[in-house]
């Protein structure tokens, strides 16, 4: 939709862009703007997700939402997929990470940050079928092994990226 449309739509009010503003950031609605996607204009928005940020979610601060996301490498803790980058199950669409529970709620689960971890909204929503299991080093180094040279580069990039001071010291003493 664009402005002209929600002005329309609006009756001709002009306190859509407030209104707008208030679904976003108080009612938690993920409206998108030109600032989040470049394929949309100014005055453009996009409703990313008919369904709110659960209020639990937005409840926890900037600071532990922070602190969590950086805590699990801004990486979706089920499948993987990382923040901003295109979807391994659905390219089209951008990685976002939102916070869930690792006990859930109902299982006495609390919201403090050591039951908190970072999924991405295709997991959230349930639609992958990964289990919650954590792949064993050994399971991990059974698909690298057998993946193409150019998606094992891939994942030594990752893993050079990610751990820069460990590579250094393991370079270090193949050197040596
Ligand atoms: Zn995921």
């Amino acid at each position: 939709m664009d402005s002209d449309e929600l002005r329309e739509v609006a009756g001709g009010i002009t306190e859509w862009a407030r209104r707008v503003r208030e679904l976003r950031n108080e009612e938690g609605y993920r409206i998108l703007t030109h600032n989040d996607r470049n394929e949309l204009k100014a005055g453009q928005y996009l409703l990313e997700d008919p369904k709110p940020i659960p209020a639990f979610e937005r409840a926890i601060s900037k600071e532990t939402r922070a602190y969590v996301l950086d805590r699990n490498g801004f990486t979706c803790q089920m499948c993987g997929a990382v923040a901003g980058e295109p979807h391994p199950y659905d390219p089209a669409r951008k990685t976002r990470l939102h916070l869930g529970h690792i006990i859930d709620k109902s299982q006495g689960g609390t919201d403090d940050p050591s039951n908190l971890r970072a999924l991405c909204s295709v997991c959230n929503e349930g639609a992958s079928n990964l289990t919650l299991d954590r792949p064993t080093s050994q399971k991990l180094l059974i698909q690298v092994r057998r993946a193409r040279g150019i998606d094992q580069e891939e994942v030594l990039k990752w893993l050079l990226n990610k751990y820069p001071k460990r590579a250094k010291e393991i370079l270090g003493e193949i050197e040596d």
